[in-house]
């Protein structure tokens, strides 16, 4: 007999998760190790955010909280999706979460029967496959190339829909690319989904505040999607909030209740304090997030500039988030005598063992070819880290 459901042991483990691990093991064994795995900022979250929360927990506010929030987090949600995102919401479309991780599950677990397909734009999220999986839904990649910015080319979207399609996710800048569509890409989209009246779009835009060269669009703003379009967001990558845990989807009422449905049955409300700290960040001066963005624009730049004598490892300039996702597979193949690198994996541990620089390979976002860097870090580690990157690839022949 199994002591494991069959659902968990198909479950991967998260990458992201595991790479970091094997870095924070070797710095534990005294090695000075540059970690670049991280999806998270490096900024502390803001004192207004923080005050709030003291705040809450002075005045006893400890109590559960209505299932998707208090009702003024939610209302100053649906304002800024009005105003910022031209979203047709109200409160009642709004259900908050522990994470937009947990936003995402919910949706799925809302939307997808088994046997339902769900078309996952690629590079993807890693999360994504997984939380499909465990609704017992089909995955179909629709792939982006890195000679087009990683963008999904529309004809390839209206080519993988098929009679058993139920819902379309990406995201948007994109972990773990940086892209970000414009408002005429997203309206091709739009336009190829609209007469498909029982698909679903799942829009993550978790790291809307973090794009670099154009006017940030949402796909829920158009008319002809916007009945069936669920915008996922929320406060980790906008205000470096993290480990607070708080994430949301504006959707249509019959979903947002069905999410609040599966979240009552599963954790309930987000913690009440982090609540109040959320609707702080979002009701308060968001000049700090001008801020955070100028940093990571920096370093983006710096890290491109740091790379372009290296044709070896081709890039492209993403638009968003703080990822760098270039193509490594001229390495594969190659040794230095010792070890031979096989894949993306391979290169990954072999930078990881060899300059003591932490990232993750591709295979869990859908791209093997690729390496993904992240530039959430101070300035002189992404120039250190560079420097030994390149140096132990040059020992590769
Ligand atoms: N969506 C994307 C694309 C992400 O990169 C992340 C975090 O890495 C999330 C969602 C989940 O964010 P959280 O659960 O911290 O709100």
């Amino acid at each position: 007999a199994h002591i494991l459901s069959q659902r968990v042991v198909e479950l991967h483990e998260s990458q992201t998760l595991e790479m970091a691990a094997k870095a924070r093991q070797l710095k534990a064994q005294g090695f000075d190790v540059i970690n670049l795995t991280l999806g998270e900022p490096d900024f502390n979250t803001p004192e207004y955010i923080k005050e709030a929360a003291k705040k809450a927990i002075d005045e006893n506010f400890s109590f559960y909280t209505p299932v998707p929030a208090i009702l003024e987090l939610r209302e100053a949600i649906a304002a800024k999706l009005r105003r910022d995102n031209q979203l047709d919401v109200k409160a009642e479309n709004i259900v908050v979460s522990t994470g937009a991780k947990q936003s995402l599950i919910n949706t799925i677990l809302a939307l997808i029967n088994p046997g339902d397909e769900v078309i996952v734009f690629a590079p993807y999220w890693v999360s994504y496959i997984p939380m499909i999986q465990l609704a017992q839904g089909k995955a179909v990649i629709v792939e982006g190339k890195i000679e087009n910015g990683f963008k999904v080319n529309p004809q390839d979207l209206q080519n993988a829909i098929t009679p058993k399609t139920k819902a379309v996710i990406y995201s948007s800048p994109s972990n773990p690319t940086g892209t970000v569509y414009s408002k005429e890409e997203l309206k091709a989209f739009a336009d190829i989904l609209a007469p498909y009246e029982n698909i679903y779009i799942i829009a993550d835009e978790i790291y809307e505040y973090i794009t670099f060269e154009r006017n940030y669009w949402s796909i829920g703003a158009f008319e002809n999607v916007k009945n069936r379009t669920i915008t996922v967001n929320g406060f980790s990558k906008s205000f470096a909030m993290t480990g607070w845990r708080v994430g949301y989807i504006a959707a249509p009422k019959v979903i947002a209740d069905a999410c609040t449905k599966i979240q009552g049955q599963f954790t309930s409300a987000t913690c009440s304090i982090a609540q109040k700290a959320a609707l702080a960040a979002i009701t308060g001066d968001i000049s700090f997030t001008q801020e955070m963005k100028k940093a990571y624009l920096r370093r983006r730049d710096l890290v491109l500039d740091l790379l372009k004598d290296t044709p070896t490892i081709k890039t492209y300039v993403p638009q968003g988030a703080f990822y760098l996702f270039p193509d490594v597979s001229y390495y594969f193949g190659k040794s230095d005598g010792k070890t031979t690198i096989r894949n993306a994996y391979d290169l990954c541990m072999y930078l990881l063992n060899e300059a003591y620089v932490a990232l993750v390979d591709g295979e869990g976002f859908g791209a093997k070819n690729c390496i993904r860097i992240s530039f959430a870090a101070a300035d002189e580690k992404l120039v250190e880290g560079v420097k030994r990157m390149k140096e132990a690839l040059n020992r590769l022949k």
